[in-house]
């Protein structure tokens, strides 16, 4: 595992900082309407966190802010188990390439043999509730009972996330105190595909940063698509010809710090 090998060279010293600081002078007036238009089209590019950052939920910043030095790709399915998870998990078998499985607690009971072979194969689970609800228009106790009956069927295979992931990005107080209630992380994305909008995945790489610095990342997925299932096996292709090294959420954590946090 990647994350247990101690030798492995994404252990070495990271390189010195190069952040730029805050600037200290007052920004002009005439640049605010730029700034302000900056700021909205940044925060339009991030929907998910919905509440003011916790240092204990991998958010997208918090996520974006990490495998900078390595290229770390983590890709992520949530809302399976469904029909198609099986051929999925055969592309990432045929490819080499693992990844996490946020599922719905209710949909495990369905595809027992599923869940074992996806573990088997070096892939993580993670949990996403067990009805997918929305979270943050539940009760704590609601709350609180959507995650632990997830790891309740999850138990019965042998499981034990890690990760919270809540549907839609939604998430509260109450939800964080929940997951920590079951030792677990609330863990979002940075790269989001959109795959449910049924447009061209290949459309969220960011052409401009191949040869550069490379694409990296947690990328957001839905393994009950067929649609994104069908494109994977090209566009784990271009990930690779990105210089992409591929690892589970936990490895993606694991093995990469924070950079540059100001
Ligand atoms: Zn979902």
């Amino acid at each position: 595992m990647l994350a247990q090998t101690t030798a492995h060279p994404l252990h070495a010293p990271r390189a010195p900082r190069q952040c730029r600081p805050f600037p200290a002078r007052p920004v002009p007036a005439r640049f605010l309407p730029f700034l302000c238009a900056l700021l909205v089209a940044l925060l339009l590019q991030h929907p998910a966190p919905a509440l003011a950052r916790d240092p204990s939920v991998l958010d997208g910043l918090a996520l974006a802010q990490r495998g900078v030095s390595a290229n770390l790709c983590a890709l992520t399915f949530d809302d399976g188990p469904g029909q198609t998870t099986e051929a999925l998990l055969n592309i990432l078998r045929d490819k080499g390439v693992r990844g996490t499985f946020f599922v719905v607690g209710s949909r495990v009971h369905l595809y027992p043999d599923v869940m074992k072979r996806l573990v088997a194969e070096g892939n993580e689970v993670g949990n996403h509730t067990f009805t997918h609800t929305s979270l943050r228009q539940r009760a704590p106790v609601e709350q609180l009972s959507e995650i632990s009956r997830t790891n309740e069927e999850l138990a019965k295979l042998g499981i034990v996330p890690r990760y919270l992931r809540p549907p839609y990005g939604r998430y509260d107080n109450a939800t964080i105190d929940a997951a920590a209630a079951q030792s677990m992380t609330i863990a979002l994305w940075s790269v989001d595909s959109r795959d449910w909008r049924k447009h061209d995945l290949f459309a969220m790489l960011p052409r401009k940063s191949f040869g550069v610095r490379g694409v990296r990342g947690v990328f957001l997925f839905h393994d009950n698509h067929r649609e994104t299932v069908e494109a994977m096996p090209a566009l784990i292709d271009r990930l690779i010809e990105a210089g992409c090294t591929f690892v589970t959420m936990s490895e993606y954590v694991d093995t990469s710090g924070p950079l540059c946090l100001h």
